[in-house]
């Protein structure tokens, strides 16, 4: 028997500005939960969450960032070797949208060509607040190639089938 208890490991990393829910979106997914209030940060560079799709064991080692979201600070070492990132931003939140095109020319720059990228908007339990359309998203994700998924950490909406299908597509590419 093999010592592995997968048969795929893919390495996934969170980007995207500060406050837009991409510690709650990792903890949703790995741990089920929503942090109330403040402190959402985790001490830990990545958590691991190991899924099942069609018979095959996926370990997804996926990396949050903590609380180094500042353009350029985060360094080459961090998007070196992700196999696919999720870029997130905060549908209430234009600025958040804004700063996109900032954190493609990132991903340009330290990214390998191979990289999955999928947008995320998140927080559309906030439907109220919103202030950007979900058109305008979809039409800038695809300009860039990049699959569109709108979420929820607090009401788990979507959140599992985010990283599943990144795993599905993941593991086609493989
Ligand atoms: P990060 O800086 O991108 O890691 O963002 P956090 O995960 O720390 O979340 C920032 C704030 O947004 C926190 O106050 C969260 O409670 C809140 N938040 C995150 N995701 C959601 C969501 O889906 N809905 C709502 N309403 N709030 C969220
Ligand atoms: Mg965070």
């Amino acid at each position: 028997m093999s010592m592995e208890d997968y048969d795929f490991l893919f390495k996934i990393v969170l980007i995207g500005n500060a406050g837009v829910g991409k510690t709650c979106l990792v903890r949703r997914f790995t741990q089920g939960l929503f942090p109330p209030g403040q402190g959402a940060t985790i001490g830990v560079d990545f958590m691991i969450k190991t899924v099942e799709i069609k018979g095959e064991k996926i370990k997804l080692q996926i990396w949050d960032t903590a609380g180094q979201e500042r353009f350029r600070s985060i360094t080459q070492s961090y998007y070196r070797s992700a196999n696919a990132l999720i870029l997130t931003y905060d549908i209430t939140c234009e600025e958040s949208f804004r700063c996109l095109p900032e954190w493609l020319r990132e991903i340009e720059q330290y990214a390998n060509s191979e990289v999955i990228t999928v947008l995320v908007g998140n927080k559309i339990d906030l439907a109220e607040r919103r202030e950007v359309s979900q058109q305008r998203a979809e039409e800038f994700a695809g300009t860039q190639n990049m699959y569109y998924l709108e979420t929820s950490a607090k009401e788990s909406d979507n959140v599992e089938k985010l990283f599943l299908d990144l795993a599905c597509r993941l593991i086609s590419e493989a």
